[in-house]
């Protein structure tokens, strides 16, 4: 019995952080909750900065700092590497961003 109040609260309190933290990353322009899960990242090398892109409305927020070699460190925590073609890859294990695991070569 008290099994499944401990598993209900455990859903519970996993959404509810869920919750907190879509809100707290939400994109301040147009509301967009899933922004803190589902965003597009580019760099500007020019200035050295790395942007957050709201894949909803576009807009773009300095969450980062981007080296020469391609390499971020955002504000929050965290790294990843903007690839030549101007793609980003976590260093995180392929937090956000899919990650097609392997690594290895074809043929
Ligand atoms: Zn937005």
């Amino acid at each position: 019995m008290g099994m499944w109040i401990f598993v209900g609260s455990a859903i519970g309190i996993a959404a509810l952080i869920l919750a907190v933290i879509a809100w707290v990353n939400r994109c301040k322009e147009c509301g967009n909750l899933g922004h803190a899960f589902s965003s597009e990242k580019v760099a500007d090398f020019d200035s050295g900065k790395a942007f957050v892109v709201c894949k909803q409305c576009g807009a773009r927020k300095h969450q980062g700092t981007v080296s020469a070699d391609g390499s971020v460190m955002w504000f929050g925590g965290g790294t990843g590497t903007f690839d030549e073609d101007g793609s980003y890859q976590s260093d995180s294990g392929g937090y956000g961003d899919g990650g097609d695991g392997g690594g290895g070569g074809g043929e």
